[in-house]
């Protein structure tokens, strides 16, 4: 099993895995199969999640504090590492698809020098390394002397190794109001998760290897009980984005992983890091709210209370249910305020005057920070102005 698992992987990364020895790539973890307490446990989470009751947020270990408003953008995170079979195979799989992991890590995982060296590389390709305790106990029925070192032992490791750690998730999120507080004093945010991938299921020899049995795990529809990418998408859909929960311990899941990002990317998902403020700004420390500008969804003038170049903001609604954004009139150029997108002095009627619009760029994820709009080419109104003839991608309704 270890191999035919394995060679499809050597091929696709074009790894040493013959001289490497395959099975002893796989000394640290693989594949363990669940206990009947983390099933009833993984089972809670998912119910917990689906009820999602706002007054249970600031204790639970499993639901995060932004809860809708992804704009089909998703976070991809990583549990129970670090694994030398697999994490840095996962790192570059999400680099190949132009992103950054989070990886929640075990400090009893964290062995040997060539596990920090590791940690330490994922670091610098711009991955966030979390804390998951030192032993993945569950926490919520740990006694108070074992959650501090749990938290602590896995802590001060991090610190050692200068990474940083912001993010904290409890196993199976398993918390309750003192451990989630206690959580919160060392610094971190504790992270759940919106979809969760039931990789583990997935991975388990008790459904066999990509098949998610019933008696495991409820929570996965039938159609989808050997389509981890079906079930991982259908979630994502109905969440519209999110923090997506995986396991780099698991072969099977690294064997998927490239499947299931390229087919969210198929279905218009896009992925941030976790530390992405406009799509998790409460997760992150609510951020105080920027100041209105070209670009601003608005639903009123009142919302683009600025002026520039004399004249005001107003709010430029272009659809029944009165989405917008906010605009200034102009004539030929547009001025720009930095760290928000570049704007473009355009005519949406036809010519006879100029407002100001945003350009698709990276500050607005290409345009999908704007309800309703999408990338379009528009000519530059010129009007009275000195300016030349241009084009230029912009964020308007699609035509
Ligand atoms: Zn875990």
């Amino acid at each position: 099993m270890r191999s035919t698992l394995w060679f499809p992987l050597c091929a696709a990364f074009g790894m040493a895995c013959m001289t490497i020895g395959c099975s002893s790539a796989f000394d640290d973890e693989e594949s363990p199969e669940a206990t009947q307490d983390e099933i009833e446990a993984w089972n809670s989470a998912y119910e917990e999640n689906a009820s999602g009751k706002a007054d249970s947020a600031g204790c639970s270990g499993v639901i995060v504090p932004d809860r809708n408003g992804f704009n089909k953008r998703i976070a991809l995170t990583f549990d129970d590492g670090p694994s030398l079979a697999n994490t840095q195979t996962v790192a570059e799989i999400l680099e190949a698809h132009g992103t950054v992991g989070t990886f929640f890590v075990n400090g009893k995982n964290i062995k040997t020098q060539e596990h920090k060296a590791l940690l330490k590389r994922l670091k610098a390709k711009g991955h966030i390394i979390a804390n998951h305790t030192h032993t993945h106990v569950n926490m919520a029925q740990a006694s108070a002397a074992t959650v501090t070192s749990e938290i602590e032992r896995t802590h001060s490791l991090l610190k050692e190794l200068d990474l940083k750690p912001r993010f904290f998730r409890f196993p199976y999120g398993a918390s309750t109001c003192a451990t989630a507080d206690k959580v919160r004093s060392y610094g971190y945010a504790v992270t759940g998760w919106h979809i969760d991938s039931a990789d583990w299921c997935f991975a388990s020899s008790t459904g066999g290897v990509g098949t998610c049995s019933p008696s495991t795990f409820k929570h996965v529809p039938n159609e989808f009980r050997s389509d981890i990418a079906g079930f991982v998408l259908s979630q994502a859909q109905a969440k519209g984005g999110g923090v997506l929960l995986f396991h780099d311990i698991h072969t099977y899941t690294v064997s998927k992983l490239d499947t299931i990002l390229s087919r969210l990317e198929q279905n218009g998902f896009k992925f941030v890091p976790l530390s992405d403020t406009s799509t998790f700004p409460l997760l992150n420390g609510s951020a105080p709210k920027p100041s209105a500008w070209v670009g601003t969804p608005c639903t009123d003038d009142s919302q683009c209370n600025f002026t520039a170049s004399g004249s005001s903001g107003f709010c430029w609604t272009y659809d029944d249910s009165n989405l917008g954004f906010c605009s200034l009139e102009c004539n030929g150029y547009c001025p720009d305020k930095s760290g928000t997108a570049p704007t473009f002095c355009t005519s949406v009627d036809g010519g006879q005057t100029g407002q100001c619009v945003s350009k698709a760029s990276e500050a607005n994820h290409q345009c999908s920070d704007l309800p309703g709009t999408d990338p379009v080419s528009a000519q530059r109104f010129v009007g009275t102005s000195t300016a030349s003839a241009a084009t230029a991608l912009v964020c308007l309704p699609s035509p």
